[in-house]
């Protein structure tokens, strides 16, 4: 039999069948994944196989099927080994706000390198739109024609009046999600206006309690009613963790990447190289000032205060 693992306690996990039915399975012996090094061999998000135990009740996982993607971060402990948060994520909202509080490009530019790397679409929403003046719908929509034109799909909300619901719910249907953004943006009460019923445990309070505590979290899937889940991380601060080589961050900026074959050399970090297909499409507007800022405070380490894990 085929399922989904929702959840995981670390030795037990809960694999959905179907709409009705939830296994609780084990495994047996070692499970390594080529290439990982990891404290748990399965997450929750993967798909696998399982055959029932003799009493007919639990199962054991037999195989697990090749993820498209996955998040980690750094394990507690000191094996410097990763914990595999979830897998098989088909798109992550970050929640930006032009106001209490602002939201800065840096920030968001960060979050997408991160999405790039880990293969995860990512949509923008604009929360908290009905407090935006016509200044702060110009910001927004200077903002929004950025990330539009690299290819980055955005949507006003407003969680509190309700706004664009609908549309997030027709985006987010069928399909695996998570949100994303730093403290105070709205993510509790976005999710609760998608979905009342969910009671997610994302306020910073349950997030800092259980990290003082130093306790093994564990993320979960829920499902929707109107199909699909939303994986919560309980516990886990942010997206998990890039740590990002020089080199490669220009390949997570959709924009530079797409140009950057036309640069005079190969190993071009664009900042002072002479013939730089960015450089020069910075100069005509066609990569936006903002992005190529981003860019250039990653590529020189000037991002503590921009770390992904100390988004919730
Ligand atoms: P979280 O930390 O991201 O989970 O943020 P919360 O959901 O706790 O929201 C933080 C504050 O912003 C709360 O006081 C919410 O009522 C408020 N808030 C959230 N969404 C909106 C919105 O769309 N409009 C307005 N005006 N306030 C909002
Ligand atoms: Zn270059």
């Amino acid at each position: 039999m085929t399922g989904i693992v929702t959840k995981s306690t670390g030795s037990w996990y809960s694999v959905r069948v179907d709409n009705k039915t939830i296994i609780e399975c084990r495994i047996k012996g070692k499970f390594r994944l080529k290439g990982i090094k990891s404290t748990n061999p399965i997450t929750v998000g993967d798909r696998v196989d399982f055959k029932m135990e003799a009493d007919n009740e639990n199962g054991i996982i037999t195989k697990i099927h090749d993820r498209k993607n996955y998040i980690i971060r750094k394990s507690v402990n000191l094996s410097k080994q990763t914990h595999i948060i979830a897998a098989n994520i088909d798109q992550v909202f970050l929640l930006v706000t032009l106001k209490n509080p602002q939201t800065f490009t840096t920030f968001i530019d960060r979050f997408l390198a991160t999405a790039e790397a880990y293969s995860i679409p990512a949509v923008i929403l604009f929360n908290k739109i009905d407090l935006y003046d016509k200044e702060l719908l110009a910001k927004k929509q200077e903002l929004e024609n950025v990330y539009k034109t690299i290819g980055y799909e955005c949507l006003d909300v407003s969680a509190t009046e309700k706004i664009n619901i609908n549309k997030l719910k027709i985006i987010m249907k069928d399909k695996v999600s998570m949100f994303s953004g730093h403290s105070g943006v709205g993510k509790s009460t976005l999710i609760n206006a998608v979905y009342p019923e969910l009671d997610l445990k994302t306020s910073e309070i349950s997030v800092q309690h259980k990290q003082g505590q130093h306790t093994t979290t564990f993320a979960e899937m829920f499902d929707l009613p109107f199909g699909g889940y939303i994986i919560d991380t309980p516990g886990i601060k942010g997206f998990g963790v890039v740590d990002f080589e020089k080199n490669e961050i220009g390949d997570y900026f959709p924009e530079f990447f797409a140009i950057k074959h036309h640069c005079k050399f190969n190993n071009c970090l664009h900042i002072n190289e002479p013939n730089c297909a960015i450089k020069d499409a910075l100069k005509n507007g066609e990569i936006a000032q903002s992005r190529y800022i981003s860019y250039l405070q990653l590529v020189e380490g000037e991002n503590e205060n921009y770390r992904v894990d100390d988004w919730a």
